[in-house]
């Protein structure tokens, strides 16, 4: 599988677009979170990288409800309902699909004039999305990937998860505090997209005392602007960058 990375920074970056990637595996691409600005997002991380591995994203998993992880998930929707008028899968835990229409997107995208506003429609997630919940400890199929998700540590529900493709396995820790049984989670994968950063989340003195046969396959996402990429021990992710698995 490829992943092509559209945003790194943290919630409060003025430099990076919030963490995001998108995986691809044969024709089949899922987005991992949805950042704010995403078609601008998008097209830095096309210009950037200058490959045309974005294409067209029809499915959508989200690790947790935070601001920067969904924030461009209305002008997504949007985008899919008026324009291209397809309508996109979403893969999340059922903690996270719970909260998602009556905390972050009902008020903007329940009522729906016609095109010359003689009838209100009231819509719903399901008019938007097709919705597939996902439960930890059960592998799940999300086009050709198989799909497991374990919670992490943070301050609303959020979901860890590791992505498997013709014998090769991804794992993104999504915002955690540093922990163990994540860790242990996440180990299998040829591959680790790790959060790093202040407070709440997982320090990065935290991350090299790890032992070398996780941080050489490790990589750093979620960082703030004053995170020093250039003496990082565990390389961090750049935006636009391409990487296979
Ligand atoms: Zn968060």
């Amino acid at each position: 599988m490829q992943i092509k990375v559209i945003g790194v920074g943290d919630a409060f970056s003025e430099q990076y677009n919030s963490s995001s990637f998108v995986i691809k595996a044969g024709e089949f691409r899922l987005m991992v979170d949805c950042c704010e600005r995403l078609r601008k997002a998008l097209r830095e991380a096309r210009e950037r990288g200058g490959n045309e591995i974005l294409g067209q994203i029809d499915s959508i998993l989200l690790t947790h409800l935070h601001g920067d992880h969904v924030g461009g998930l209305e002008a997504y929707a949007f985008y899919k309902f008026f324009v291209d008028r397809r309508k996109p899968h979403l893969y999340a835990a059922t903690p996270v699909l719970s909260e998602l229409w009556e905390g972050r997107l009902k008020a903007p995208m329940r009522q729906l004039y016609n095109a010359d506003f003689s009838q209100l429609n009231l819509m719903t997630l399901e008019d938007y999305f097709e919705i597939h919940p996902l439960e930890p400890d059960r592998q799940e199929q999300v086009g050709p990937l198989q799909v497991e998700i374990f919670p992490a540590r943070h301050h609303i529900p959020t979901f860890a998860a590791r992505f498997s493709y013709a014998g090769r396995k991804l794992a993104y820790s999504a915002d955690t505090t540093f922990d163990p049984a994540l860790l242990d989670f996440l180990a299998p994968a040829d591959l680790i997209i790790h959060e790093v950063g202040p407070g709440v989340h997982t320090p990065y003195e935290k991350l090299i005392s790890l032992p070398p046969t996780l941080t050489q396959k490790m990589r750093l996402i979620h960082y703030g602007d004053d995170f020093d990429k250039t003496t990082s021990r565990i390389k961090p992710l750049e935006e636009g960058e391409l990487l296979e698995v």
